[in-house]
Order: C-alpha cells, then sequence, then structure tokens
C-alpha cells in the first residue's frame, strides 16, 4: 500500500459507504437493519502471528448509555467479518461469522487464520447490514527467518478527560506495523469539573457496568479508533483498568469504601471489561480475578516480545506507595512480575531467538534516588532484588540485546541499564526506553532538565510533554524516535521529534543521535 492511499485510509478516506461487495448484500431479501449503526466504537486488531491475527470490534450503537450495554437491545448478535490483501476487498483471503453476545457487551474477537507471514492486510465487519469502518493489520515474519525492517510505535496513560488523543493520531500517521500499549489505556477516575473532556459517570467506576460504559467513551475517540485502525497491538495493563497503585489484591486505600466480597467483584469486573474491550486472544480471557496476560510473541527472528504483567503478582509496595528511603525495598523476598513470571522471563532471555529482546513492562526500570535516597516505591526501585535478579539474569543467559520498555510516569526518559547503580563505571547491561503519556498530565512543558540526574548518572533524556515513541527495528540495529506534541488541551497538535537515540546490535545502552 502507498504512503499516499495509507494515509487517506487512517484520516477516514475510506469510509465504509465507499466498500462496495459486502455492502451490496446489506439491502438483500432478510438483511433488516433492526439496530442503528452499531460500529461507534471502532475496530482493531492484535495479538499478530505469522498465519494469524486477532480482528476486534464491540456494538454500540449508543456507546455512552450508563447499563454499559452500549445501546444493544438483549440477545446475541450474528456479526461477519472480512479480510483480504487489498483494502478494496476485491478478493477475500479469509472470511467467516462470530457471535456478539450479550454476556460479553457484544464484543467479538476473531482469531482470523490461514494468513501469509509477513504480509499486509486489511479487514472489516458487518452486523444487521451495517458495514464497520476497515482496519489494517499485519502478520508476523515466518518462524526462523527476518522479515523486513518494521516500526513499532508505544504508548501508555491516556487520560480522556486531560487531553485530546492527538498523539494517538499521529501515531497512526507514522505507520507503524506494530502499536504496543503498556497500561493506563483508561482511567478509573469519575469526572472532574473543569478539565479538556469530561468523563461519562460522576463516580469512581466500580460495576461492570461502569467499567463497559467507560472503554465505550474511549473507543469511540475518532483518534484512538485510527490507532487501533492502523496496525495490530500489543496490550499489556497497569492500575488504572483496575484502580491506581493496586498490588494484585491489595488496594491503594478503600478510597470508595468496599468490602472485601465487593473489591473482589470490581476486580472481576475491571478485568472482563479489559478483555471484551482489547485485541487478545482467547487464551487471555480472564477467570474472576485472574487474567493471564504476561506472553511472548515472535517478530520472527527479529525481535522477541516479552509481555509483562507488573501488577498482578506483585507484592504490595514496600513502606507505602510514595517516595521512601526504604531498606525494605531490598528484601529478596520481595517481587514485582512475582516468582513465576521472573522464572518464565527468564527463561525467554535465555532462547537467543530474536535479535532484539524487547520487554514490554510497565513501571519505571532504572535506579532513580533522589537527593535523600528515596525512591518511588509503585517502580522497580521498590522491588530492587527482583530488579537484580532480572538484571543479572540476562547477563549470565548471554542475552544479546535486552531492551526494556516503560510508560506509567508520564514523561519520556531514556536510560542506561547497569550492572550497579552505584557505580556509575559499572558495565552497561542495556537500555530503557520511557514512553510520555498520550494525554495523562496535560499539556506538560518544555523544561527537559533531568530529574536526580547527578545521584543517577544512567539516566540519558527526559522530556515533560505528551506523546509517544517510535521505534525503528533492523538487523543491526533499534532507533527510537522521542514524539512530542505541544498542546493536548486543544486537538490537532503536530508531533516533532524532541529526540533520537539508536541502541546497536551488540553494543548494549544509548547511543544519541
Ligand atoms: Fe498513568
Ligand atoms: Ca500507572
Amino acid at each position: 500500500m502507498s504512503r499516499l492511499s495509507r494515509r487517506t485510509f487512517v484520516l477516514g478516506g475510506l469510509a465504509a459507504a465507499a466498500v462496495i461487495p459486502i455492502e451490496a448484500r446489506a439491502g438483500a431479501p432478510g438483511i433488516q437493519a433492526v439496530i442503528p449503526y452499531p460500529f461507534k466504537l471502532g475496530v482493531a486488531s492484535g495479538e499478530p502471528a505469522a498465519d494469524s491475527v486477532v480482528l476486534w470490534t464491540r456494538l454500540a450503537p449508543s456507546p455512552l448509555n450508563a447499563d454499559g450495554l452500549g445501546g444493544m437491545p438483549a440477545g446475541d448478535v450474528v456479526v461477519d467479518w472480512q479480510v483480504s490483501a487489498d483494502e478494496r476487498f476485491g478478493s477475500l483471503v479469509a472470511s467467516g461469522s462470530v457471535t456478539a453476545r450479550s454476556a460479553d457487551a457484544h464484543s467479538v474477537h476473531v482469531v482470523a487464520g490461514g494468513l501469509s507471514p509477513d504480509a499486509e492486510y486489511f479487514y472489516r465487519f458487518r452486523a444487521q447490514g451495517h458495514i464497520s469502518p476497515v482496519g489494517r493489520t499485519r502478520t508476523t515474519p515466518a518462524t526462523g527467518t527476518f522479515g523486513r525492517d518494521f516500526k513499532m510505535a508505544f504508548a501508555s496513560c491516556s487520560h480522556y478527560e486531560e487531553g485530546y488523543f492527538t498523539a494517538y493520531r499521529r501515531m497512526a500517521e507514522d505507520e507503524p506495523d506494530l502499536i504496543l500499549h503498556l497500561g493506563d489505556y483508561i482511567y478509573e477516575y469519575g469526572a472532574v469539573s473543569g478539565r479538556t473532556r469530561t468523563h461519562a459517570g460522576t463516580a469512581e467506576i466500580v460495576s461492570l457496568a461502569d467499567y463497559r460504559r467507560r472503554y465505550a467513551q474511549y473507543h469511540a475517540d475518532p483518534d484512538l479508533q485510527a490507532a487501533h485502525a492502523i496496525a495490530p497491538w500489543l496490550v499489556v495493563n497497569d492500575d488504572h483498568e483496575v484502580e491506581n497503585n493496586h498490588a494484585g489484591n491489595t488496594r491503594e486505600n478503600n478510597t470508595p469504601a468496599l468490602t472485601a466480597a465487593q473489591w473482589t467483584a470490581r476486580r472481576t469486573a475491571a478485568y472482563k471489561a479489559y478483555y471484551e474491550n482489547m485485541p487478545l486472544r482467547p487464551a487471555q480471557a480472564p477467570s474472576g480475578t485472574s487474567i493471564p496476560l504476561y506472553r511472548r510473541v515472535h517478530w520472527g527472528r527479529l525481535a522477541t516480545f516479552h509481555m509483562l504483567d507488573t501488577r498482578q503478582y506483585r507484592h504490595d509496595q514496600a513502606c507505602g506507595d510514595g517516595w521512601q528511603a526504604c531498606s525494605d525495598a531490598d528484601l529478596a523476598s520481595r517481587s514485582l512480575p512475582g516468582n513465576a513470571q521472573e522464572t518464565w522471563l527468564l527463561d525467554g532471555l535465555a532462547q537467543h531467538y530474536g535479535t532484539w529482546d524487547i520487554i514490554g513492562q510497565q513501571v519505571f526500570f532504572a535506579r532513580r534516588f533522589n537527593s535523600s535516597g528515596q525512591a518511588s516505591m509503585d517502580s522497580w526501585d521498590g522491588y530492587r532484588a527482583s530488579r537484580a535478579r532480572i538484571q543479572t539474569g540476562w547477563v549470565a543467559r548471554g542475552t544479546r540485546n535486552p531492551v526494556v520498555l516503560t510508560g506509567d510516569v508520564h514523561r519520556a526518559w531514556a536510560n542506561d541499564l547497569k550492572a550497579d547503580y552505584a557505580n556509575p563505571n559499572s558495565a552497561t547491561i542495556g537500555a530503557e526506553l520511557v514512553t510520555t503519556s498520550i494525554s495523562s498530565g496535560g499539556n506538560g512543558s518544555d523544561d527537559q532538565t533531568i530529574p536526580d540526574v547527578s545521584n543517577n548518572p544512567h539516566l540519558r533524556f527526559y522530556s515533560q510533554r505528551r506523546g509517544y515513541v517510535l521505534t525503528t527495528v533492523t538487523q543491526t540495529q533499534m532507533r527510537a524516535d522521542f514524539r512530542r506534541l505541544g498542546s493536548v488541551s486543544e486537538h490537532g497538535a503536530a508531533a516533532s521529534t524532541v529526540k533520537s537515540f539508536a541502541i546497536a546490535d551488540g553494543l548494549p545502552g544509548l547511543q544519541a543521535i
């Protein structure tokens, strides 16, 4: 697909009405439109493999209805889907029907199989005579092959009230092959007056209906829809998809007041709604308060994505959730991913399969002590023995190019990872790229003074503006362009690259370019 036609597509030039073959059937006898246009939440794809990808949509003619059911009538609805190698669907490579169940808020997760490796596809849905927007997706290179160089963008922290999602649209315009979302896809808070936009619902979300409506409000955003429609996503949640700073089953505090049973019901609802609204494989479907999210995705031999869950299995934050000088944070018994996931990660880092081992996770990984010796207890600094086991583990296993990707902090950072953070002359053993938020925190400022850098000389870059990170991955280099928007309080700001780094194959750490 040419750059021009892709851009037309991203910007909505390919409306459903332009699509001929499937629409011709919409008015056929026996197919009656009994619901208003239901594709107001857009379409998405995710979890690419060499021969398959997940296709997602959710039917919601009235996305903000308080019951969370999006204006859908009771009962299940058949949804047809199509995949084509061309955006006009001249011929189909895969198609079928799936039931959008009322019990799942009329969301569907189609595993479209039988696809060719390292290939671009287009997909769409039909329900009761209505045709969805068209999405673009792609498969990974075949097992054992490197495939083409690829572009991967990553993002986190999209607070609807604190700004427009322009950064999602700019990301789509960069035409990545893959998008990672590292958590805080929604925020659980009730509406706060005086902000750029307003959450539906005045109270903090707690029930399944609440979470479903919140996802529907976010999915109805056209900029977010553009980012979903341009490329497959790999997602992992952080805290705000459930509740701020929770640690597994331990709440931040008892606000709002909930009994243990109510907290269990809330977590169950949050995970169910997360799965309903993300392009995940059925293997990631939750069961009660458990959702199996950590997983590996191979991009041929070029990259392996280790997607971590740093929220569900962690020990409670040491010494409270804030910035503390806390000796408990050094306890060997404490883990951020949990022991099972730590072992799973190190086993994966020992495979030496992809040129790049990319660890997609949520919270700040490198050490960051302030001048009082305090650090954020919600980050890996609150679980220092766990971090040390992982770092020494990948060094011992000869992991070639470990790169940690991070969200959560609403600022962009670029960090060298050190064998011993207390010794600046110790070996650099990897790199961390931290994306700023899509909108959380509002406009930010242009101040790029790196906080605490005198105590932490491995911290190389800092920006307070909103945006995302665009990476280009080849067999010899991983390039990171930190993308910055001047404003999110006004819609439509331009994106520009504020800083770029390269990571060279076989040479740990960041090189400024
Ligand atoms: Fe956040
Ligand atoms: Ca967070």
